[in-house]
C-alpha cells in the first residue's frame, strides 16, 4: 500500500478538469503506474465549497468498491510536493485508454457492438451506485474511462450526491443535463432521489447516442452550443431522429433513455434486460482499444 505522496514520482499530465489536474505517476519502489487526482483550494468562500464537495467525493469514492468504477486506492490531504496550497489527492487505478472523449475525439464514431458494451457497464455502475443512493450527476463522455482491456468505467464523483441531498443546481456541464433539471418548479426545493437517478440515465443517453453520431447529438453539427439553444433542445424538442443504420433496438433503448418524463424513463434495471444490452455480452471495446492505444 502507499503510505506517502513521496513515494511516486510524477510522470505526465493525464488531464485537466473543471476541480483540477490529473497526473500519471509511478511508484518509486514497486513501478507500479497510478493516476493521481489533486484538487487544490485557495483560501476563500468558493474554496470552501469546493472543499465541502470534494471531502464528499472522497468519502464515497473510499466507499465504492465495483469492478465497473474505477478504483480509489486512498486519499491524501494536502500534498506538499505538488503545491503550497492546500491540496486533496486521490490515488486511482491508472486508465491506460482515457476517456471516452479522447477516443471519440480520434475515432468520432464508434460501433453499434462497442455502444452496447459500453451500455452494459455504465449501467451496471449506475445500478451499484443507485442501491448505494448515490446519484452520480456528471455522466458524460470526458467522465467515462477506458482500461487497456477495453473496459469502460465510470469516474469522477466531484459533483455528486448522497442520500437524497440532491439540489438542482447546474453542476457539471448542462450539456447533459436531463430536462426535469431545468424545471424552475425544483430549483427551490430539494430533489428526491429517484429523480435523481433518472438523471444518470438521459446523461448516458445523450452519451451514447454522440458516439454513435460522432458529434453532440441534441443539436445539429453545425450549431453553436449556447445555453438558450441548448435547453430548447434538452427540454423542448423530440429527441434526435436516429438514421436508419442505427438497429431497431439501439432506436428503442436510446428512446427509453431519453424520454423527457423521468417518470417514464427507462430505470437502470430495465434497462439492463433492454435487448441491446442483453444481448451482447462480449468486450468489444477491447478491439477498439488495441487499435487506439
Ligand atoms: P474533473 O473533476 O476535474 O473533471 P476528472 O476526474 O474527470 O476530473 O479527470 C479529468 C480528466 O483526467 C479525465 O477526463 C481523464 O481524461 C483524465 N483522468 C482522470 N482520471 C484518470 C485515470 N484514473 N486514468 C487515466 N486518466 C484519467
Ligand atoms: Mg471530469
Amino acid at each position: 500500500s502507499i503510505e506517502k505522496l513521496s513515494d511516486l514520482e510524477k510522470l505526465a499530465v493525464l488531464g485537466h478538469g473543471s476541480s483540477g489536474i490529473v497526473y500519471k505517476v509511478r511508484h518509486r519502489r514497486n513501478l507500479q503506474i497510478y493516476a493521481l487526482k489533486v484538487v487544490r483550494f485557495e483560501q476563500d468562500n468558493i474554496a470552501a465549497g469546493i472543499r465541502r464537495q470534494a471531502d464528499l467525493e472522497a468519502d464515497i469514492l473510499k466507499q465504492v468498491n465495483s469492478q465497473f468504477i474505477v478504483r480509489c486506492y486512498g486519499v491524501f490531504d494536502s500534498c506538499t510536493e505538488y503545491s503550497e496550497a492546500s491540496d486533496l489527492c486521490f490515488l486511482m487505478e491508472y486508465m491506460e485508454g482515457g476517456s471516452l472523449q479522447d477516443l471519440l475525439k480520434i475515432r468520432r464514431r464508434l460501433p453499434e457492438a462497442a455502444i452496447s458494451d459500453m451500455a452494459r457497464r455504465v449501467l451496471e455502475g449506475l445500478k451499484y451506485l443507485h442501491e448505494m443512493h448515490i446519484v452520480h450527476r456528471d455522466i458524460k463522455p470526458s467522465n467515462l474511462l477506458i482500461n487497456r482491456k477495453g473496459e469502460v468505467k465510470i469516474a469522477d464523483f466531484g459533483v455528486s450526491c448522497r442520500d437524497g441531498c440532491c439540489d438542482f443546481s447546474c453542476a457539471g456541464t448542462c450539456a447533459y443535463m436531463s430536462p426535469e433539471r431545468f424545471d424552475p418548479e425544483r430549483w427551490n426545493i430539494s430533489g428526491t432521489i429517484s429523480d435523481g437517478f433518472a438523471g444518470d440515465i438521459w446523461a448516458l443517453g445523450v452519451a451514447l447516442l454522440e458516439c454513435h453520431a460522432g458529434h453532440f447529438p441534441l443539436i445539429p453539427a453545425d450549431q453553436k452550443l449556447d445555453w438558450a439553444t441548448l435547453m430548447c433542445a434538452i427540454c423542448f424538442c423530440d429527441a434526435p431522429e436516429m438514421p436508419s443504420t442505427a438497429s431497431a433496438e439501439f432506436r428503442s433503448f436510446i428512446y427509453q433513455c431519453l424520454e423527457k418524463d423521468w417518470r417514464r424513463r427507462g430505470s437502470v434495471g430495465e434497462l439492463l434486460s433492454h435487448p441491446f444490452v442483453a444481448k451482447n455480452k462480449s468486450s468489444s471495446t477491447e478491439q477498439l482499444i488495441d487499435e487506439f492505444l
